[in-house]
């Protein structure tokens, strides 16, 4: 009998459906055990204890492994636990990490923590700066941590660029592939060693769950990080893991709304005189749309906008902003804004904010799958309040 070889998405949807060999559950059930028994004391079974192994847990990262093409995944606590992994996992102490300067805060926050503890030197970097990047790698990194495209500011980074020159040092390259996901941009394909995700955003997509993943393209890299997670205690619930592959399994059904409403949205308020700034890598005057057109298959549902009065204007703005909720966070199916200089980035430096280019007047939006037209209408009635 002939059979169809299933793509990619089919394949990592299907993860796990009708394997239950007791009952024939169409959905696999949830592991909550946390123990399992051996068939005699030299005879584990494949799992023994949750922290090191889950079978709810390793479907979510078969899943997510096939997604991003690597050789294998780990789901952690946190998307800050997938960094503390690689941190842990992957830079002796004392070794230099370069990272991209204008990173997701809590990145900014872990990274300078542990340079000031002296576990690590860590150099803050603008990537899109050659020189500023070739100085800091001729300082020999054991790890370049790019974020493409950047929060809040949408800004692009040329992951294989960025991977070639880290793999010449001797370095390797992680790319936090979080505001896209791997339906989006596949970084291990564009020569990135691993990909990290936080899984609360478009993965989950329900805003239900805190989670991460690393996932790795050699497969001994990835048995490191398997091992190390477990040794360092990171490793997700299973309760959290059944929630994350339940929400994955609808994420390309989600992505094409966010991608709609997005397009639409910023069609109507392109040009809005309340606006300095409007940044979203599909608009044609994005600096970089270019390379985001050639290393990502979409562009995205986060956008931020830059309002020319600033400060009081981001208040008026807000002030009665019906649907968006102001809150921190992004990729869920309910829209969102951030004032992330008082928010997301509050954990970064004043210093580090401006050099970032995070000013009062910026607000960040993450368009939800509400009604394309809804969505228009109140976003358009606020920057009118902004004026
Ligand atoms: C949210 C986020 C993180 C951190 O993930 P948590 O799950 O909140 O720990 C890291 N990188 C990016 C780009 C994020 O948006």
């Amino acid at each position: 009998m002939r059979m169809a070889e299933l793509g990619r998405w089919t394949n990592a949807i299907r993860t796990g459906l009708a394997t239950d060999s007791v009952h024939g559950a169409v959905v696999p059930p949830i592991h909550m055990s946390s123990n399992y028994t051996f068939e005699a004391p030299d005879r584990p079974r494949e799992y023994d204890y949750s922290r090191s192994g889950n079978p709810t847990r390793d479907l979510l990262n078969d899943a997510l492994a096939e997604l991003e093409g690597g050789a294998g995944a780990t789901s952690v606590a946190t998307g800050m636990a997938a960094f503390t992994l690689l941190a842990d996992a992957l830079v002796p102490a004392g070794s230099r990490v370069v990272v991209q300067h204008d990173a997701y805060g809590g990145t900014w926050r872990l990274f300078s923590f542990l340079a000031a503890q002296k576990r690590l030197m860590v150099d803050f970097v603008d990537f899109n700066d050659p020189a500023a990047l070739a100085e800091a790698l001729d300082r020999e990194p054991r790890l370049v941590v790019v974020e493409t495209p950047s929060n809040p500011l949408l800004r692009i980074t040329d992951i294989r660029a960025v991977s070639d020159a880290a793999r010449q040092v001797g370095a390797l390259c992680v790319v936090d592939n979080t505001f896209c996901s791997p339906l989006l941009q596949r970084p291990l394909e564009l020569g990135a060693d691993v990909v990290l995700h936080s899984t609360t955003k478009f993965i989950n997509g329900h805003s239900d769950v805190v989670g991460g993943v690393v996932v790795a393209r050699d497969p001994s890299l990835h048995a490191d990080l398997r091992l190390w997670a477990n040794a360092l205690g990171l490793t997700a619930s299973a309760f959290d893991s059944y929630l994350t592959l339940r929400g994955l399994r609808t994420l390309d059904a989600r992505l094409r709304v966010h991608d709609e409403n997005t397009r639409a949205l910023l069609t109507a308020i392109a040009g809005h005189p309340a606006l300095s700034a409007l940044h979203h890598p599909g608009l044609k005057n994005h600096p970089q749309h270019a390379l985001a057109a050639r290393q990502q298959s979409g562009f995205g549902s986060i956008l931020s906008i830059e309002l020319s009065g600033g400060w009081d204007a981001v208040g008026r703005f807000l002030e009665g902003l019906q649907v968006f909720h102001l809150a921190e966070s992004l990729g869920g199916v309910e829209s969102l804004v951030c004032h992330p200089s008082t928010m997301t980035h509050a954990g970064m430096s004043e210093a580090a904010q401006t050099k970032a280019g995070i000013t009062a007047g910026l607000l960040r939006l993450s368009v939800g799958i509400e009604g394309r037209d809804d969505l228009i209408a109140v976003v358009a009635e606020a920057l009118d309040r902004a004026l």
